[in-house]
């Protein structure tokens, strides 16, 4: 019998539990360690970030569903990896920290024979002075920021209702930032919902990011096919914002968030500012500071993990050129290239470069774009290395046997643009493959096929269904295996 133990009870992290217990039984051990006592199904956040839902709408225990998938769960947050086993401990193995209540802080460690992380992303606030809900701005990224930043937009709706006019400010917080389409949702469903309230003409709302062009995205932008024809991205974001009334600032880096004001360097290196009574800014992502040690207790951190934190697996981590970016520098396996039992999925691999190409202001700021993880593809190669992973702990391959390279898969994306059964609107994009390859598809760099976008209220109830399909799916009901990654 050998043991996984997994890192992460999030998108990817659960996926691979279930599918894993699913597919082992009792013929090897699965253990899960997450800090969290509740999974927070995060794309629903943008709803409690608005007061469409509620934090228990988007959560719910994880150790009920653990018991039930007879999967042992400890909650806690792991500190450091351990890959060869120390003097003490010769098997490989994780140190974790106690989160659960009454044994905060206790400290213990957890052997394993194969180890997959997906950790998912650290948010990392302190990267621009004043950003984040400690601070000067809010935040839509755990399902309590989202409650307080609704709570905010619930008091500048009654002071509209006053009378009195108000600027949103909703976007990136920092030159390196990921996840636009997040902000771009939240962005549309506040908007959405100042409509409803009818204060929407009281409401001057600026969209701020890091991106070259409004539709980037983080991932380059991309061509859709929509009804007969072919249009950018870019061209069919423009158009939601002129429509709208949104207004836009991109290729900008956030530096400092005050109260009621945002500095920022533009790619031209000048330094710009805008006033606002409500900043939603999403912070830059990092690993979530796993640190590894040699047998001898040696920091090895920096062989396993990138500089951002994220672990480094079978990826090209070259820094070629972007002119020399070609897909097969994506990850296929997942795996270690020191470790061959550890494997990371999700945000929690290193990605080898962006996707969207790389600037810098005069001044020698990065403000472009890193690379998106989303849902569909964190837990599909969550499931295909997990099963990988099964396959070595029988015996039946001593490497990874299945690939899921994103240069390889194709995703799906809802993206809310409004949360109503009547009037709600979304934004329906499908895209192969994920990373542009403009050896197979020299035009686009993407199948036309394949790569489509669609606005409309169908979107809204998809994405609406999704939401209550995942989550049942995350609590591993009958037949969950049916509802796909
Ligand atoms: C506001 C918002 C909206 C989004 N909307 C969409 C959307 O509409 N569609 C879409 O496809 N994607 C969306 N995303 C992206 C999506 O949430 C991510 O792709 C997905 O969560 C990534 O899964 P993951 O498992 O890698 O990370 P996560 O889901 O973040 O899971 C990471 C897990 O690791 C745990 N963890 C953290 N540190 C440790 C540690 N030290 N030890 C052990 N465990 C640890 C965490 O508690 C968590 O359980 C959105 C993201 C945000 C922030």
């Amino acid at each position: 019998m050998a043991r996984l133990v997994i890192l992460g009870a999030g998108i990817s992290g659960q996926t691979a539990a279930l599918h894993a217990k699913k597919r082992v039984g009792k013929r090897h051990e699965i253990i899960v360690i997450s800090p969290n006592s509740k999974w927070n199904w995060i794309p629903s956040n943008i709803w409690v970030g608005i007061g469409k839902m509620k934090p228990e709408d988007v959560t719910f225990e994880l150790k009920p569903v653990y018991k039930k998938a007879k999967i042992p769960f400890i909650q806690a947050k792991a500190v450091s990896i351990h890959p060869e086993g120390n003097q003490t401990n010769p098997k490989p193995f994780v140190k974790i920290e106690m989160t659960e209540k009454g044994k905060e802080g206790e400290e213990d460690i957890v052997e394993y024979d194969f180890l997959l992380n997906a950790t998912g992303p650290k948010l990392k606030f302190e990267a621009t002075e004043g950003l984040g809900p400690d601070k000067n701005s809010l935040s839509v990224c755990t399902y309590s920021h989202a409650e307080e930043t609704a709570k905010k937009l619930d008091e500048l709706i009654a002071q509209m209702e006053k009378g009195e006019e108000k600027t949103l400010l909703i976007g990136t917080g920092h030159g390196t930032c990921t996840c636009q389409g997040a902000a771009f949702e939240y962005i549309f469903n506040v908007e959405h919902q100042l409509r409803q309230k009818k204060v929407r003409d009281m409401a001057r709302i600026i969209w701020i990011s890091n991106e070259q062009e409004l539709g980037d995205f983080g991932m380059g932008g991309m061509h859709i096919k929509r009804g007969g024809y072919v249009t950018h991205s870019k061209v069919f974001t423009e158009s939601l914002f002129a429509e709208r009334g949104v207004e836009w600032i991109t290729r900008a880096h956030v530096k400092k968030v005050d109260n009621d004001e945002v500095l920022y360097e533009t790619l031209e290196g000048e330094e710009k500012s805008v006033k606002h009574d409500f900043a939603m800014l999403l912070p830059p992502f990092s690993g979530v500071g796993l640190k590894a040690f040699d047998k001898n207790d040696s920091d090895i951190t920096d062989v396993v993990f990138a500089p951002n934190g994220f672990m480094k697996v079978d990826a090209d981590y070259s820094k070629k050129p972007y002119e020399e970016w070609e897909p097969e520098d994506w990850p296929k396996t997942y795996q270690n290239p020191t470790y061959s039992n550890l494997f990371a999925v999700g945000i929690a691999f290193a990605p080898p470069h962006a996707i969207s190409q790389p600037k810098q202001s005069v001044n020698g700021t990065p403000i472009s774009p890193t690379p998106p993880r989303t849902g569909m593809p964190s837990g599909v190669m969550a499931r295909e290395v997990v099963f990988s992973i099964i396959d070595m702990m029988d015996g039946k391959a001593d490497k990874p046997t299945r690939e899921a390279s994103m240069a390889k898969m194709g995703a799906a994306c809802i993206a809310s643009a409004g949360a109503n059964v009547i009037n709600g609107t979304a934004v329906s994009m499908t895209m192969y493959p994920i990373i542009p390859d403009f050896k197979s598809f020299p035009e686009t760099g993407r199948d036309l096929n394949y790569t489509t976008g669609e606005i409309g209220l169908a979107g809204h109830w998809i994405k609406h269904l999704l939401h209550f399909a995942f989550i049942y799916k995350a609590k591993a009901n009958p037949f969950w295996r049916i509802i796909p990654e």
